[in-house]
């Protein structure tokens, strides 16, 4: 009987680890107070697959985000606005209004650094759209150099949806390391097409004409769930390029936009805090190269604990408590 019980719970334990959502209809926006298995989260999300409801929910003190069964909570539904008003207290709207104060400038609008003053920094990988293998040396080092000292060791991939569906084995590749406990990864939307033409800035990016938001918020969110990704609160730009009207259109969604003070091939220096952006598509070797090279010169450091790196959802909780 003990046994049976243990087999349950580890099946259990396994379904809201790691599910495919293959067939997800009606996703759509729909944010509400969720209340139920004695917690009160904003759903931001819902959505049906296998003829069930589910929603996608946020903690607001914590950042951390689930997907659950919707008849697991009584819920009563809010306009953003309101949202913004009732939970303004908590961590995930004070990261919101943080990320919206600092939306005037084309490039790297939203939060670009997550603890002041600590020693460490907050890792954050983007996944843009490549023909390239994924640069799996990051992953790799990451867990080498802090196995012992924080395992699993926390990062942030920023996936676009067209490196998703290229990239299936690295992708996989990636869940294992979440799944044998090496990493933990806090998934970022960074778009499904994530398109980048010849013009200037201004109409670049998601600033081109014709770009549609559902598609590429959305989109990438289903394909995430598809995939066994359980979406983050956070978003980040394509090329870090936004304007004041897309940062607010973006919020809307419910979604926390993440910066870069610490682009390693541009040849930003990480400080204290930092949260410092390298591409792990095959596109960037000098900032992959720069990264091993801080990881190497921190290795006394890090032994001693003097230099750590950051969970995303933790530092701005920590930040903003
Ligand atoms: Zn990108």
């Amino acid at each position: 009987m003990k046994f049976k019980l243990f087999i349950f719970l580890i099946c259990l334990a396994h379904l809201s680890f790691a599910q495919n959502f293959n067939d997800v209809k009606r996703y759509k926006v729909n944010f509400a107070i969720a209340t139920g298995l004695n917690q009160k989260l904003i759903a931001t999300r819902s959505f049906t697959a296998n003829n069930q409801k589910y929603l996608l929910l946020v903690n607001p003190e914590t950042l951390d985000t689930k997907v659950d069964l919707a008849n697991n909570y009584s819920t009563s539904s809010l306009q953003f606005q309101n949202v913004l008003a009732i939970f303004k207290n908590t961590a995930y709207v004070k990261s919101i209004e943080a990320a919206a104060a600092k939306d005037l400038q084309l490039q790297n609008a939203g939060i670009d650094h997550a603890i002041p003053n600590e020693k460490g920094i907050t890792l954050t990988i983007d996944l843009c759209p490549s023909h390239k293998a994924l640069d799996r040396v990051i992953f790799q080092s990451v867990f080498d150099e802090f196995k012992k000292i924080e395992q699993p060791a926390p990062l942030a991939i920023s996936v676009s949806g067209k490196w998703m569906l290229k990239h299936q084995d690295d992708l996989n590749w990636l869940k294992s390391l979440v799944e044998k406990k090496e990493l933990n990864i806090t998934w970022v939307n960074h778009t499904y097409n994530h398109e980048v033409n010849k013009l200037p800035l201004a109409e670049n990016f998601l600033l081109a004409p014709g770009t549609n938001l559902d598609v590429e918020v959305l989109e990438n969110e289903k394909l995430m769930l598809k995939n066994g990704l359980t979406p983050s609160v956070f978003f980040r730009f394509p090329g870090l390029v936004s304007d004041k009207s897309i940062v607010e259109k973006i919020e809307a969604y419910g979604l926390i936009p993440i910066g870069s003070d610490a682009w390693l091939a541009k040849g930003q220096q990480p400080n204290a805090g930092s949260i410092v952006l390298i591409h792990g598509n095959g596109n960037e070797e000098i900032g992959v190269k720069d990264f091993i090279q801080l990881l190497k010169t921190k290795q006394a450091d890090v032994k001693n604990k003097q230099w750590l790196l950051f969970d995303l959802r933790a530092g701005l909780e920590k930040e903003f408590e």
